[in-house]
């Protein structure tokens, strides 16, 4: 436990220093999402402190594994991003809405080289940020609140649902994603993401709500080539109060 507590005073700190921004009316760029790099003061997006201990998820993902995906694979996509945006010509500001925007129009990056840096990197930045936000050691196992209704409404029961998903993470060829979207009509939807795609880059209006990171890096440590047993213990840390958050806001 004593890994986190820094981190974590210091998420706090910088979230007291965000309040003191808002509250001051100073001009901000709200994002649905929490701690990006404005906070921080830097041009750079920033690879935002793991909002619980290394080990806060352990049976279900082992603080091995979490610390390896989030200092080491989260902060290579992040720095490749920052590397690569230097070279558009074009400023990004360090905020999801920018970054989301800059992937959902990835066409417009003339250069194929430059194009795939900030596909892989940018989607896999926006994933491993909101992966993280979306895993708690005080998870609920299950959702309450507006996205139950949601689910039950168009997938019958939970359980119902999270064997709809299950079935896609496990099927999934290959590394990627799985995410549970909203699309513009309003309606839920489970998609599956090759690489580091997102789904913003589908352009299509619909909101990232829940990913599931399949690749191999989130969990052969622990569970070798059982992906279906990863994906079960995964459930088990799902903070149901941030997707229901990022359901409300979208
Ligand atoms: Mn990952």
């Amino acid at each position: 436990m004593a890994t986190s507590a820094p981190q974590l005073s210091r998420r706090q700190v910088f979230k007291s220093g965000l309040m003191l921004l808002v509250s001051a009316g100073l001009p901000f760029l709200a994002d649905s999402e929490t701690v990006f790099a404005e906070e921080y003061a830097t041009d750079d997006f920033i690879v935002p402190p793991l909002p619980y201990a290394y080990d806060a998820l352990e049976p279900a993902i082992d603080a091995k594994t979490m610390q390896l995906h989030h200092d080491k694979h989260f902060a290579a996509y992040t720095a490749k991003l920052n590397t690569a945006l230097k070279s558009l010509g074009e400023k990004i500001s360090p905020t999801g809405d920018a970054l989301r925007s800059l992937l959902a129009q990835l066409s417009k990056v003339k250069d194929p080289g430059l194009r795939a840096a900030i596909r892989n990197n940018g989607g896999g930045y926006l994933n491993h940020k909101m992966f993280f936000e979306s895993m708690t050691p005080k998870s609920k196992g299950e959702p309450s609140g507006a996205i139950l209704e949601k689910i039950t409404e168009q997938y019958g029961t939970f359980e119902d649902f999270k064997n709809a998903f299950t079935t896609a993470a496990t099927t999934l060829f290959g590394s990627g994603f799985v995410w549970l979207v909203k699309e513009k009509s309003g309606k839920l939807a489970i998609r599956q993401y090759k690489n580091q795609d997102h789904p913003c880059m589908d352009n299509d209006g619909s909101v990232a709500l829940l990913g599931c990171d399949v690749w191999e890096h989130a969990y052969y440590l622990k569970y070798m080539n059982k992906r279906p047993d990863y994906v079960s213990a995964w459930w088990t840390v799902v903070n149901w109060g941030e997707v229901n958050r990022r359901f409300e806001a979208a």
